[in-house]
């Protein structure tokens, strides 16, 4: 194992987004899996052991994480051990707990020492917490000082990543409103894969040959976290932006991987002049600055589809890593000004890869 690479603990290693974690960090120049933990049901046995019968990768993980011990996450002291033999320098946090017992334990990470870079959404409405989305909101970093400071930590802090129902329409109002293009009002209706239910998720019975209207939360987090994405810090604490207001609709699709958003949109005061004109600011989006050379970030984070059939989950879900979004069908809209459709990647762009992307530019701004 290369000496030179940071030691990283997985907690909910052997989940949905946990398996993607351990599978996507197999080759990464930075950081390596040392440390695996997951619920009291896992802890004791041997990684390979505990993922047993239900590995749902076509991927397979290194052998030795198969030969790690997982440990239960709930037991903090044993992370803080792992961390002084050199075997964990933070953790990517993928926990499927209660919101209150989730706060609770990433605290407890933070306050031992140990970041937390999470995937959960106990932490996204903590007022000195960010979320980031690499691209977008990388300066959000900037609040981990004071974070830490209020709350006495001297080597840990949380930073979240922002729910994978919002990860395809993000960077394309974002780049629009880098070109100054504000988005004032939009309709979102998602259909979201059954992936991001975890495992074993939602009931088959429930989803062959079906669509359900509805996921617990989704639609209120969709509405909600783009406005603090977008927002600012402001006296130790993020001030939500007051715009875009969105309207959304959350489905559950028969689709295993790869969340797709139809989008309505309405510009704030200055509009477009052409469809292509929208076509050229998405190709030009790059979002982080390529001399960081992190390295999940996507080459080109927006592609274009112009056949009238794309995206779609099973043909574009797998682009430049996983990392990048697909858009197609972009024309005018009705009611509002334009409407697209946008697809990523929910268990790799909207969990792991995205929470590893943002472990990367922490890195690189020196947090970890
Ligand atoms: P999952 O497949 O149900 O996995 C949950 C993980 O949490 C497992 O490792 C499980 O361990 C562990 N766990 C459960 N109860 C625990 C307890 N009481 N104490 C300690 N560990 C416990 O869920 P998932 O889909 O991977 O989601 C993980 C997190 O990522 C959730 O917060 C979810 O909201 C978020 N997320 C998921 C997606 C997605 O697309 N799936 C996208 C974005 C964010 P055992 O295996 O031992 O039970």
């Amino acid at each position: 194992m290369a000496q030179s690479k940071i030691p990283v603990g997985i907690l909910g290693a052997t989940g949905m987004v946990g398996q993607q974690y351990i599978t996507l960090l197999n080759d990464h120049p930075w950081f390596e899996v040392r440390y695996a933990a997951a619920s009291p049901r896992s802890a004791g046995k041997k990684y390979a052991e505990a993922v047993k019968g239900r590995w749902q990768l076509t991927k397979t993980y290194a052998p030795h994480v198969g030969d790690l011990m997982v440990e239960d996450a709930n037991d903090v002291s044993r992370a803080v051990a792992a961390f002084k033999k050199g075997e964990c320098s933070f953790v990517f946090s993928a926990l499927e707990m209660s919101k209150d017992e989730t706060k609770a334990l990433e605290e407890q990470y933070a306050a031992a020492g140990i970041p937390v870079i999470s995937n959960a959404s106990a932490h996204r409405w903590t007022e000195d917490v960010p979320v980031l989305i690499a691209e977008i909101n990388a300066d959000h970093t900037d609040i981990i000082p004071l974070q830490k400071k209020a709350r006495g930590w001297d080597r840990g802090f949380i930073a979240v990543k922002p729910n994978c129902s919002i990860q395809s329409y993000m960077k394309p109002i974002h780049a629009l409103a880098q070109a100054g293009y504000e988005a004032k009002r939009m309709f979102v209706n998602t259909m979201q894969a059954v992936s991001g239910a975890g495992y074993p998720g939602v009931p088959s019975l429930d989803m062959i040959d079906n669509i359900v209207p509805y996921i617990g939360g989704e639609e209120e987090k969709s509405e909600k976290e783009p406005l603090k994405i977008f927002g600012c810090i402001d006296g130790g604490i993020f001030k939500n932006a007051e715009f875009p207001l969105i309207s959304a609709h959350c489905n559950r699709v028969p689709v295993i991987d790869g969340h797709t958003a139809c989008v309505s949109l309405e510009f704030a005061g200055k509009k477009p002049s052409s469809m292509d004109e929208i076509k050229k600011i998405w190709a030009a989006y790059k979002g982080l600055p390529q001399e960081a050379g992190l390295p999940f970030a996507p080459k080109q984070p927006i592609i274009y589809r112009e056949e009238d059939n794309r995206p779609q989950p099973r043909k574009d879900r797998d682009t430049d890593k996983a990392m990048a979004v697909t858009i197609g069908r972009l024309r005018p809209c009705n009611i509002f000004d334009i409407r697209f459709v946008a697809l990523s990647h929910n268990t790799v762009r909207g969990a792991a890869g995205g929470g590893i992307l943002n472990a990367e530019l922490l890195k690189h701004k020196g947090y970890l």
